[in-house]
């Protein structure tokens, strides 16, 4: 109510009085053909809060990333949802921590609480590459710039606050906060670190998606509940000191007691094994409360809310964003992250893949919350109506591309699961993995006036379009949806993830055996053949993670060589906090097992294993050939580099997938030759 009244307000003058006062009241950008005004966004200075006639702010954020106003970006979004609760919010994007911290204090004190993020990545993996070297861009600042954001942002920002404003509840949010929700290891620091609730000092902390727990801090302050008191809000951490305060007692919830801070900083196989209760506990639909001694204080992680109805998830994206950066960068640059998303349109969130070294189950939930069709086509008319739209969406996507409105078949058991992932090993059988609501968006996507073009960026899940793994589907629909995706939503490049070869690593990954991969490059050809699309099919792989050795990497290139890539999209493994491959990395234990686990940790062992992914370039053959002389694999090297080389980029399929290598071999027992399929001619 406020704030309508304040933009009334602000309307009134700026067309009666102030039209020229405050520069630029009236800006080129535009949308809807009509021109936007500084109060489409929300206000980051003084004098924009003033121009909305606001003596005082009711919540004011802090982030790490430039401010852009759009449904991708979270701190835009925690804005606008508590806009529209009525708040007047203000945004701090990337304030300077280098000089006297005057961005802390430009805006004052909020009537109700100070929010702070790190943005939309792990600062960590922002300013830092695998290798840990300093990034030279960051893609969430104007120009791509780095240096506007601190390490560890969320902490350094947070104490700031609780310095200068002893006296105002600072609530933390965001990837960083939610993944580092509880003892962690960074690193970065190479360190277990406690939960960032002790190293921030702030008051508490929203994980995963803030729309539900937010509406309910709102909804309490609002009546005037104290925000010290509020200790049992679903989705939310505090810290209770042992000494002074009690843990609440909640009929109906249950609660599960973790290994201590201390005893995980004693011991690594402690530590490994409070994964598993903390990652079952993020994925279940009935979660208990997890309780984790903390030097003195009890760290409180209250249970989540369930997932995401698809009206409070269309609700979230129907804000009014104006979906552009603030003008305020207009004269600094463009957003490398937002000219990549800015004609992308998000469908849903979560993903039930659990991928042993992914974080967004833990932090979007392994549910999928799906928004409607029309909701979706709402979006598509705001983004076709923005100045340099010329008719092509960059991808209509989500973690996954390929889980919208997929669920259960029967809740009820849904409800008691606590599978880490609905598709690994094998994909459950109440799942219900239709793709013709997907199929069904595409099409009346593409029915639309203002497209030309729709194209899937998002990375799909291949191996759910191979019937001998996704037995839940029927066939027909599967090869209606990717004969779809290639004849109308590929720019040239399919990009899928199988990211591994060797089966063991695999499954650790929880991502199928790369037998799955063949079969669904075998379809891929078979349909660019016959609607001669000329299509590349693009595969992402990952070196260096647990259990992954060079021999492993030596059959990867070779396999894939052997299927015709010449690989670029590759990575070494980053342990980012909380995921299964980041705590077996730290600790030696894999969790659920507890049984020992290796990772290639040292630089030597990992430059190693990514340099098999190069194996064409001119400075990686001599090394190549000298490891695989040393430990008797003659036969990779005739693969890899034969003295012959009549091998060419993109070949077909075979006739049959070939599975050519059997990874359960230990490298030094695999001497036997490698089996070829025969040769066959080119296109
Ligand atoms: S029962 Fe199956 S579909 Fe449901 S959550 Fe568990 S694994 Fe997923």
């Amino acid at each position: 109510m406020r704030l309508s009244a304040a933009k009334k307000l602000y309307k009134s003058l700026c067309f009666s009085l102030c039209i020229f006062a405050v520069k630029p009241l009236f800006l080129q950008t535009m949308q809807d053909s009509k021109k936007l005004q500084l109060t489409d966004w929300l206000p980051t200075t003084n004098k924009e809060v003033k121009i909305r006639g606001w003596e005082e702010l009711d919540v004011i954020l802090f982030s790490g990333d430039a401010y852009v106003d759009h449904p991708s970006f979270g701190p835009a979004v925690i804005g606008r949802i508590l806009e529209s609760y009525g708040l007047r919010v203000a945004i701090v994007p990337q304030p300077s921590v280098n000089d006297n911290l005057q961005d802390f204090e430009k805006l004052g004190k909020p009537r109700l609480f100070f929010g702070a993020t790190g943005g939309c990545m792990d600062p960590m993996v922002s300013n830092y590459t695998a290798s840990k070297k300093s990034r030279d861009k960051d893609a969430y600042t104007p120009n791509g710039d780095k240096g506007f954001r601190p390490d560890y942002a969320t902490s350094v920002y947070s104490r700031i606050l609780k310095e200068k404003f002893p006296d105002v509840p600072v609530l933390i949010g965001g990837i960083e906060a939610s993944l580092r929700r509880v003892t962690h290891y960074d690193y970065w620091s190479d360190k277990l670190l406690p939960t960032i609730l002790e190293t921030s000092k702030a008051d508490m902390l929203v994980y995963g998606m803030g729309e539900q727990p937010l509406r309910e801090i709102v909804e309490l302050l609002q009546k005037g509940v104290p925000f010290s008191s509020l200790k049992n809000i679903k989705q939310t951490a505090v810290l209770i000191d042992q000494k002074t305060e009690k843990i609440p007692v909640i009929k109906d919830w249950e609660d599960v007691t973790i290994n201590s801070h201390t005893a995980c900083l004693g011991d690594k196989k402690t530590f490994a094994s409070n994964f598993k209760v903390i990652e079952q506990e993020s994925n279940k639909l009935k979660a208990r409360r997890i309780l984790q001694e903390v030097e003195g204080k009890t760290l409180v992680i209250n249970p989540p809310f369930p997932t995401m109805t698809e009206k409070e998830i269309d609700g979230s994206f129907d804000l009014p964003f104006t979906r552009l950066p603030h003008p305020k960068y207009d004269k600094r640059g463009p957003i490398p992250a937002f000219e990549m998303i800015k004609f992308s349109i998000n469908i849903h969130r979560g993903c039930f893949g659990g991928c042993s070294f992914c974080t967004i189950s833990a932090h979007q939930g392994k549910f999928i919350a799906s928004r409607s069709q029309e909701s979706v086509l709402k979006e598509i008319d705001k983004v076709a109506n923005m100045p340099d739209f010329k008719g092509y969406l960059s991808d209509i996507g989500g973690p996954s591309a390929n889980m919208y409105k997929m669920k259960g078949k029967v809740q009820s058991i849904c409800d008691k699961c606590v599978a880490p992932s609905c598709i690994s090993p094998v994909v459950c059988s109440n799942l219900d993995t239709s793709h013709k609501p997907l199929t069904e968006l595409y099409q009346a996507v593409d029915k639309h006036p203002k497209i030309k073009k729709s194209f899937i960026g998002s990375g799909i899940r291949h191996d759910m379009l191979v019937p001998e793994f996704n037995k839940n589907a029927d066939p027909k629909e599967l090869d209606a949806y990717t004969e779809e995706v290639m004849t109308k939503h590929v720019s040239g490049r399919l990009k899928v993830a199988p990211e591994h070869t060797s089966d063991p690593v695999l499954k650790l990954m929880r991502k199928p055996s790369f037998k799955y991969f063949h079969m669904f490059k075998e379809r891929f050809d078979k349909i660019n053949i016959q609607k001669k699309l000329n299509l590349q099919l693009i595969p992402y792989f990952i070196s260096s993670h647990p259990a992954s050795e060079v021999e492993d990497m030596a059959n990867l290139a070779a396999e894939t060589k052997d299927m015709g890539f010449q690989l670029e999209q590759v990575q070494g493994f980053t342990p980012t906090p909380m995921t299964v491959a980041t705590v077996i990395y730290y600790s030696g234990f894999h969790p659920y097992t507890l049984k020992p686990t290796r990772t290639p940790k040292t630089k030597q062992e990992r430059e190693d294993q990514h340099k098999f992914f190069f194996w064409y370039k001119k400075e990686n053959k001599d090394w190549i050939r000298n490891t695989l002389n040393k430990v008797g694999r003659s036969d990779l090297l005739q693969v890899l580099l034969p003295e012959n080389n009549s091998w060419k980029k993109n070949k077909t399929a075979h006739k049959t997938a070939q599975h050519t290598f059997d990874d359960a071999i230990p490298f030094n027992k695999r001497k036997k030759k490698v089996s070829r399929a025969p040769k066959k001619k080119r296109r």
